[in-house]
């Protein structure tokens, strides 16, 4: 007696949660009405198509803000490099930084980088 009555319980519940949906379902609609509902639906569809290009966008600006386009100091091979990262050069195999919009090399603690000037041997003799 009481199995059975769990049972129809159970059904009752189930076909209440059908009917619930149907209630809400028909309340949205009573709500916003019908075309609410197709507006609503096409919007979803826009958004759908929408938020991919908007992200691809997005990706895009951030990757143009991320990357740095320059020129290797060392051997002068322009290539690509992600900003706040140490990475080598692909033509030369220097370790470079990206510093501001240009690469700069990471030289070790100590190291002195000296450019070298040349200096013709007629001034030299003109000072003695
Ligand atoms: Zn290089």
């Amino acid at each position: 007696m009481n199995e059975r009555y769990s049972k129809l319980l159970q059904y009752n519940t189930s076909g209440l949660g059908c009917w619930l949906s149907l209630i809400i379902f028909a309340l949205i609609v009573g709500k916003i009405g019908l075309g609410g509902v197709v507006s609503g639906f096409l919007i979803l569809v826009a958004l759908l198509f929408i938020v991919p290009v908007i992200g691809f966008w997005g990706f895009q600006w951030w990757l143009k803000r991320k990357l740095t386009q320059a020129e290797c100091p060392v051997c002068n091979y322009e290539f690509t490099g992600l900003k706040n990262t140490e990475f080598n050069c692909p033509n030369c195999g220097e370790s470079l930084q990206v510093e501001g919009d240009r690469f700069a090399r990471m030289t070790p603690l100590g190291t002195i980088d000296v450019d070298a000037i040349e200096v013709s041997v007629q001034s030299i003799e003109d000072v003695n």
